[in-house]
């Protein structure tokens, strides 16, 4: 039994929430076997409405948002949250001091997998915030001591603008997979990247660790194998 009922924060996108519930579900049925399944609550927003949000730079609105779901969560009888995105874990810490709950950091999670490897030097593909701002790298780097390769800003718009246009609409194109596949090669030889983190919860609908020869780090997995292992503890 699970000690712990888990309240999640999601539909940034739903496609990648989809992946968030099958992942639980499939970590539980693992673990128990039988007719086990994850026991979740979900807050699964519009996503037009935090992406206009974000794209205008109105963190205060975003975070008022992400605050009232956590709280929602709560009051529906969660005892510890998940936001199932890495960009807005921007606010993670705002959500966890208004709720008052624990809070399984996505960040943690990444780091607790490229601890288990000997990637010394990752590669971060995400959201154009989440590459750019400190609310994750800065967290890997400062908890972690893990320090992360960023690609520049021209590589930067490329991964971003899939991201948004593409892959959070459900579309999975081709010369996309390429585009990411050839910026990762880029740095292979560049920068000497040893890991690909998958810091959107969307880019492994697009890649995989088979199309990569480096070690993959997918955050979407990644968070829900960590949270899987912290709802019994
Ligand atoms: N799901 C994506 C992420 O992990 C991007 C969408 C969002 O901005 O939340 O960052």
């Amino acid at each position: 039994m699970q000690k712990y009922k888990l309240g999640i924060i999601g539909g940034m996108s739903w496609e990648s929430t989809q992946l968030y519930y099958q992942y639980l579900n499939q970590l539980i049925k693992d673990r128990l076997g039988g007719l086990h399944s994850a026991e979740l609550l979900l807050y699964s927003f519009d996503f037009a409405r935090i992406a206009a949000l974000q794209a205008s730079g109105d963190w205060d609105k975003a975070t008022h948002e992400m605050v009232n779901a956590g709280k929602a969560l709560k009051k529906a009888g969660a005892d510890k949250l998940m936001i199932a995105t890495n960009t807005m874990h921007k606010m993670a810490d705002d959500v966890q001091q208004a709720t008052n709950m624990p809070l399984i950091h996505i960040a943690d999670a990444t780091a607790d997998a490229i601890r288990r490897t000997n990637c010394q030097n990752p590669f971060l593909l995400a959201t154009n915030f989440t590459m750019t701002q400190d609310f994750y790298k800065g967290r890997l780097a400062d908890k972690h001591g893990i320090k992360v390769t960023v690609p520049d800003e021209g590589d930067r718009t490329i991964i971003h603008d899939i991201i948004y246009h593409e892959l959070c609409q459900g579309m999975i194109n081709q010369p996309s997979k390429q585009s990411y596949l050839d910026i990762i090669a880029q740095y292979q030889a560049s920068h000497a990247i040893d890991g690909v983190i998958f810091g959107c919860t969307e880019i492994g609908l697009l890649i995989s660790q088979d199309d990569i020869s480096l070690p993959c780090f997918d955050t979407s997995k990644i968070h829900c194998e960590y949270a899987i292992s912290h709802l019994f503890d």
